[in-house]
């Protein structure tokens, strides 16, 4: 492969190019270092069933569903913000984490919604 930057050839599992020192993620890098999020609710506060928990990775957000979600990442610290926009609760149940995604591994962590829109939902590292 080539580097994206200065376009020289590089090593398939380089991660920086050893020409101009541009930081690199190879395809199978990437592919093999995850983050899964498994997110869910108590049937009885059903409501949930019609919003969808927003999941932010390093303030980046991403609209998720209830159930598993794979992320591909870089390996690295990552913090993590989950909560559920809920009627005119916007960050219903925010809870944080910081998570150490490790390379060619799969990092899990769950968060639960709470049961009263005034807690904070339960996340943690599986
Ligand atoms: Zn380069």
């Amino acid at each position: 492969m080539n580097c994206s930057k200065c376009k020289n050839p590089i090593g398939e599992n380089a991660t920086v190019c050893g020409w101009c020192g541009e930081v690199l993620y190879t395809k199978n890098v990437v592919y093999n270092t995850k983050l899964e999020v498994k997110t869910s609710f108590n049937p009885l506060n059903y409501l949930f069933l019609f919003c969808s928990p927003v999941v932010e990775i390093n303030g980046e957000k991403h609209r998720s569903s209830w159930g598993t979600q794979t992320f591909n990442l870089p390996e690295g610290e990552y913090n993590i913000t989950i909560y559920i926009p809920y009627l005119s609760w916007k960050r219903c149940g925010e809870n944080s984490i910081t998570v150490n995604v490790v390379a060619g591994k799969t990092t899990k962590i769950s968060f639960r919604a709470p049961h009263t829109v005034f807690s904070k939902g339960s996340i943690k590292v599986l």
